[in-house]
């Protein structure tokens, strides 16, 4: 890449964080919230080590990856840079990949099991942020724990000392209409509040603001901020 795309790259993704960003307060300013009570994760997979820089220069703090193979030497090469920014796992975590996670990641959004949690727990060295994955609609082709299995789970979980269960998180269906989505981000807002948690990390690009109306925490928005994926 020359100079010239680097730059014209870093202010789309400038322009497009304030465009997020907006909206953002728009969707807070519907529904009565503070802004600051969203945290905007950028998910940055898939895109190099100078999108990320980019994205951090424009002010982004919070940044997401979905797969630890790919985001350790991401992660690795931008701290050498000092670009230091917060963490978020939000795909899926497989056991034999904990230690390489919790040496980088700081919130893991993605804990499906008592396995997994134990296995951060065992670890981990510092307390990691942990949400329990949810699979609110139901889907065979999606990962987290049915609606039923929520509580059992959080009380499991709770035990531990170096995991900090703080909320639940979803990947919401597939659909070209974000209103068909709103009863699924509703229905993980109701089981967060019945079960004491504070955290709702719900929401990506097509969904975001509807997720904030309903009470999204962390929002995880990747091609809003850094175009489409190749
Ligand atoms: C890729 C991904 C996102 C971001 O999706 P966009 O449509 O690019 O905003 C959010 N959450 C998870 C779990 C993802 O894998």
């Amino acid at each position: 890449m020359t100079d010239d795309q680097t730059d014209i790259s870093a202010k789309h993704i400038a322009a497009n964080t304030r465009d997020v960003r907006a909206r953002i307060a728009a969707a807070c300013a519907r529904a009565r919230r503070d802004p600051d009570s969203v945290t905007l994760i950028a998910v940055s997979k898939t895109h190099s080590p100078e999108a990320v820089s980019a994205a951090h220069a424009a002010g982004l703090r919070d940044f997401g990856e979905n797969r630890i193979q790919e985001a350790a030497p991401k992660i690795d090469a931008l701290a050498v840079r000092s670009v230091q920014p917060t963490w978020h796992l939000i795909g899926n975590l497989q056991r034999n990949k904990v230690a390489l996670a919790v040496e980088r990641f700081p919130y893991i959004h993605s804990v499906d099991s008592e396995r997994l949690a134990f296995a951060i727990n065992e670890r981990a060295t510092t307390p990691v942020r942990v949400f329990i994955e949810v699979n609110v609609a139901g889907e065979s082709s999606k990962h987290g724990v049915a609606l039923d299995e929520v509580a059992s789970l959080a009380e499991r979980v709770r035990g531990l000392q170096r995991v900090e269960l703080i909320g639940l998180m979803t990947v919401a269906p597939a659909t070209p209409d974000p209103e068909a989505i709103r009863p699924v981000f509703r229905t993980l807002q109701a089981l967060a509040e019945a079960n004491g948690l504070e955290e709702l990390s719900m929401g990506m690009t097509s969904d975001y603001e509807v997720a904030i109306e309903e009470g999204a925490t962390f929002v995880r928005v990747g091609r809003a901020i850094f175009g489409e994926r190749a």
